[in-house]
C-alpha cells in the first residue's frame, strides 16, 4: 500500500514551475495552487493581467490533488435548511452556483483542451438507515419541486442496478452530478494558466504579506514580489506555513482531517456486484462515507474517519484502518480486498458549511467549502480574478457576513467533541 494521494500518483506533474528566485511586479498575486488559486490565476493571466502565483509545495498538492473526486451539483445542506437559514433567494442562488460550476468545469475542460475523464455520471445519495428515507425522501421532493428538475427518487427496489452496497434503503439521484480525475485536471489548469502567461513557483510558502507602495510585498524563502492586488486561496492550510499574516481568516477556518482509500482496480464481475452503475455515492450518516470507481476502475471509498485535524501518514494509516472496515461492511463482497493507496487532506470548514468569498484588508479570498469544494473552487476561482479586476457582480456569495468562531484561533481542540456529538446522533437517528 502506498501512503499518496492515487490522483497525485497517477498524474502528470505541472511541467513548467518558475526555476529562479521569487521576484518581480505583477499586477496580482495569488497564494495557494489548488483549483481555487489556479483557475483565478487561469482567468487573469488570459485577460491579460500581469500574474504569479505562489504554492508552498506543488500544485494540487492540497484538497485540490487529495479529494475523493466528486463534483456534486447543489448544496450539501438539505434545501428546507438553508432556506431557513440563508432565506430562499440566496439557497435558491447557492444551489444553482453549485450547479453552474460543473458547467463551468466543463467548459474550462474544452477551453483549454484538458484530459481529466470529466464524465457527468450522477450522484446517489444514499439512505443508510430506514429511519432516513422519509427525511431524504422530503429533500427530494423539494428539491424537485423549487430548484432541480434533473434529480430523481429511486426506491430500495431500483438500487440493485446502481449499487451493491449492503444496508440501503432508497436513494436521491441527482442526474447532474459529475466526476473526473482532479490531478489532471489541477495539472491542466496550471499549464493553461502558464500558456495563458502566469508564473508559477513551487515550494514557494508565503511567510509574511507588508504594505509596499499602493501594494503588497509578499516574503517567501525563495526571495520576494510585489503585487498591485492579493487573492488568498488557501482554503484549509491557512496557517499551515504562516499563522500571522492570515489569522483573520484562520479564526473563522476549521482545518478538518479527511481520509481515503482505494483498492486495486476491480474485475468486471466485481464491478457488476460493487458499481454497476458508475455513479458518486455519498452515505446519509453524518460520519458518513462517499464512493466512486476510478478512470482504472478502483474503488475509492473515502469518508471522515476520525475527526482529526491532521493528515500525515501515521494519522491517514489510522483512518486508512477505520476506512477498511467501513468497506467491507459496505460492500461485504470485498471484505479483505488489497488497498493500494491510503491518503488524507484537509478540509475547509465554516461554522455554517457555507463557503464565503470577499475582500478583507487587501486580501481577496475565497474558501469555506467545507468538503463540497472540488465543483466551487473552479467558479469561485473566476469569481476572485473577477473582484481582483474591479468586477463585483459575479460573487455568488456575496453579503453573506463571515463572523469569527469563538474560542477558534486557528488548531480546533473541538474536534473531539463534534465527532462525539456527530456519532451520538448517526446512533439515534
Ligand atoms: C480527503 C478529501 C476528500 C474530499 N472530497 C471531495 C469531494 O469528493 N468532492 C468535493 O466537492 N470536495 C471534496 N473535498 C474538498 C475539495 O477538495 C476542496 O474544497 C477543494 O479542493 C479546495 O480547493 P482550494 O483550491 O480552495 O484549496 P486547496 O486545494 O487545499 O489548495 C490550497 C493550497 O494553498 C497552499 N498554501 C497554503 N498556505 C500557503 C502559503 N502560505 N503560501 C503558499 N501556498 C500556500 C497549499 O499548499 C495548497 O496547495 C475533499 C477534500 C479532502 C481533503
Amino acid at each position: 500500500m502506498q501512503f499518496k494521494s492515487y490522483w497525485h500518483d497517477t498524474s502528470t506533474p505541472f511541467s513548467q514551475p518558475q526555476n529562479g528566485p521569487v521576484q518581480g511586479s505583477y499586477d496580482v498575486a495569488v497564494i495557494g495552487g489548488g483549483f481555487t488559486g489556479l483557475n483565478a490565476a487561469r482567468k487573469l493571466a488570459k485577460s491579460g493581467v500581469r500574474v504569479a502565483l505562489l504554492e508552498a509545495d506543488h500544485v494540487g498538492a492540497g484538497g485540490s490533488g487529495r479529494n475523493g473526486g466528486h463534483l456534486n451539483n447543489g448544496i450539501a445542506h438539505g434545501y428546507a435548511e438553508a432556506k431557513a437559514h440563508l432565506g430562499a433567494e440566496q439557497a435558491h442562488r447557492l444551489y444553482h452556483a453549485f450547479d453552474h460550476s460543473i458547467d463551468m468545469i466543463e467548459e474550462v475542460i474544452a477551453e483549454e483542451g484538458i484530459d481529466c475523464n470529466f464524465r457527468r455520471a450522477g450522484k446517489l445519495k444514499l439512505a443508510s438507515k430506514p429511519s432516513h428515507v422519509a427525511g431524504l425522501r422530503a429533500n427530494f421532493d423539494l428539491i424537485h419541486r423549487e430548484v432541480d428538475p434533473d434529480t430523481r427518487w429511486l426506491e430500495k427496489s431500483d438500487l440493485p442496478g446502481e449499487v451493491g452496497a449492503a444496508g440501503v434503503h432508497g436513494a436521491m439521484l441527482y442526474e447532474k452530478a459529475a466526476m473526473m480525475h482532479m490531478g489532471r485536471y489541477a495539472t491542466g489548469l496550471a499549464e493553461a494558466a502558464h500558456r495563458h502567461g502566469a508564473k508559477i513557483w513551487h515550494g514557494a510558502p508565503v511567510a509574511d504579506r507588508q504594505h509596499a507602495g499602493s501594494g503588497w510585498e509578499l516574503t517567501t524563502p525563495k526571495g520576494k514580489l510585489r503585487a498591485e492586488r492579493v487573492i488568498l486561496a488557501t482554503g484549509a492550510y491557512t496557517g499551515e506555513y504562516a499563522k500571522k499574516p492570515f489569522r483573520w481568516i484562520r479564526h473563522r477556518i476549521i482545518p478538518v482531517g479527511s481520509f481515503v482509500v482505494a483498492t486495486r482496480p476491480l474485475t468486471p464481475d466485481e464491478i457488476a456486484a460493487t458499481l454497476p452503475g458508475n455513479r458518486t455515492c455519498v452515505t446519509t450518516m453524518n460520519i458518513g462515507n462517499y464512493f466512486r470507481l476510478s478512470p482504472d476502475n478502483r474503488l475509492i471509498f473515502g469518508g471522515r474517519a476520525r475527526f482529526s485535524a491532521v493528515s500525515n501518514q501515521s494519522s491517514d494509516a489510522k483512518s486508512g484502518a477505520i476506512l477498511q472496515a467501513g468497506l467491507a461492511k459496505t460492500f461485504p463482497h470485498l471484505a479483505g480486498i488489497e488497498i493500494d493507496y491510503c491518503w488524507g487532506g484537509l478540509v475547509g470548514m465554516t461554522k455554517d458549511r457555507y463557503p464565503r468569498a470577499g475582500e478583507h484588508d487587501g486580501m481577496i479570498y475565497g474558501m469555506g467549502y467545507s468538503g463540497h469544494g472540488a465543483q466551487m473552487s473552479t467558479l469561485i476561482g473566476q469569481t476572485l480574478a473577477d473582484l481582483a479586476m474591479g468586477r463585483t457582480d459575479t460573487n455568488p456569495l456575496a453579503g453573506m457576513s463571515w463572523p469569527p468562531i469563538p474560542a477558534h484561533s486557528g488548531q480546533p481542540w473541538f474536534l473531539p467533541l463534534v465527532g462525539l456529538w456527530f456519532g451520538m446522533k448517526d446512533r439515534l437517528s
